[in-house]
């Protein structure tokens, strides 16, 4: 039996948590800031509610945090309450925040001072993925801990990627999310365009997904939340502004020129200053029709 701590029921890290109680070989306590969600979490699935972060990491072998930025995971380290009085040595925390690789190696640094081992292991594939148990886990750091984790990380992941050193895989986590920025952005536009020269999305987006135009945007997102006008919440477009920030900071201190990546995080970030904290990403397209002043879709 494995003994497994996760701090986070958001959007993501709900679905895997529920993933891992119901593992028959893990024995799991969850931790949530607001206590209402962790007490009917634990209400539905039997896992322990804990009272605090250092609460659930007492007696785990493996503590997952799934918070919205790295920062959010240091602060949660500290106190008497704090993760860092809970963890024991030889213990693991494996952090799926899409975080940034500089704060994932100070906080790497802090636990193996006190034999605590460290993984960024971010994920992509939303929350069907994580409720289906199909994510993509990105993962930072030593190796040898990634086997330790990979049981655990396998309740909720399908592909499960060693990227590098800690950092790695924040790092291309966040690359990832900005092409799904630039793919959602760039396909708005073209849309808007052709709509004003009289092609409609539903035609257009018939032909740039049988062209050599497609994504993911083109041929899910569009198809099923701007055409449908449905635009569900399930990953804040404040959570991609923020990982966009996160790649064009990977850039700059790379010294990669990359406008594209530069440009498309003062877009994100205008269209959450517009749009609000609980904006869904893909909504980032009505900034682009109202700039055209026309609707795509319906
Ligand atoms: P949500 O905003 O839905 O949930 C955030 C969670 O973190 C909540 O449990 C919240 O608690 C908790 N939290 C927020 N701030 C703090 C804090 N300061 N201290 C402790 N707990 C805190 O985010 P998501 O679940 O969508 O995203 C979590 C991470 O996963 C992000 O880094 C995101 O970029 C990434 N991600 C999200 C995906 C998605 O589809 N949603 C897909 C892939 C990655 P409370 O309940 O009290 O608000």
């Amino acid at each position: 039996m494995t003994t497994v701590a996760f701090l986070g029921l958001g959007a993501i890290g709900r679905p895997m948590a529920a993933r891992l109680a119901a593992a028959p070989d893990i024995s799991l306590a969850v931790w949530n800031r607001t206590a209402e969600r962790a007490r009917t979490f634990a209400s539905e699935t039997g896992a322990r509610q804990a009272v605090t972060p250092a609460d659930a990491a007492r007696g785990a072998d493996v503590v997952l945090t799934c918070f919205p930025v790295s920062a959010d995971v240091d602060a949660v380290l500290d106190g008497d309450d704090g993760l860092l009085a809970g963890l024991a040595r030889g213990a693991l925390l494996v952090d799926c925040t899409s975080g940034d690789p500089a704060t994932s190696r100070r906080i790497a640094a802090r636990l193996a001072e006190r034999g605590v081992g460290f993984l960024d292991a971010p994920v992509s594939g939303g929350t069907i993925g994580a409720e289906q148990g199909t994510l993509t886990v990105m993962v930072g750091g030593d190796a040898a801990l990634l086997e330790r984790a990979r049981p655990v990380l396998e309740t909720f992941g399908k592909k499960i990627v060693h990227c590098g050193a800690v950092g790695a895989g924040d790092a291309l986590k966040a690359v990832n999310n900005a092409l799904l920025a630039i793919h959602v952005w760039s396909t708005a536009e073209g849309l808007a365009a052709l709509a004003k020269a009289g092609v409609s999305a539903d035609v257009a987006l018939d032909v740039i997904n049988a062209s050599s135009g497609r994504s993911n945007a083109s041929m899910n997102l569009f198809p099923e939340r701007v055409l449908t006008r449905a635009f569900p919440r399930t990953f804040r477009l404040a959570l991609l502004d923020k990982d966009i920030g996160i790649a064009a900071g990977v850039a700059r201190e790379q010294k990669v020129p990359a406008p594209v990546l530069q440009l498309t995080a003062d877009l994100f970030r205008m269209a959450h200053n517009a749009l609000g904290e609980e904006a869904d990403h893909v909504e980032a397209v009505k900034v682009v029709e109202e700039w055209a002043g026309v609707r795509i879709g319906q």
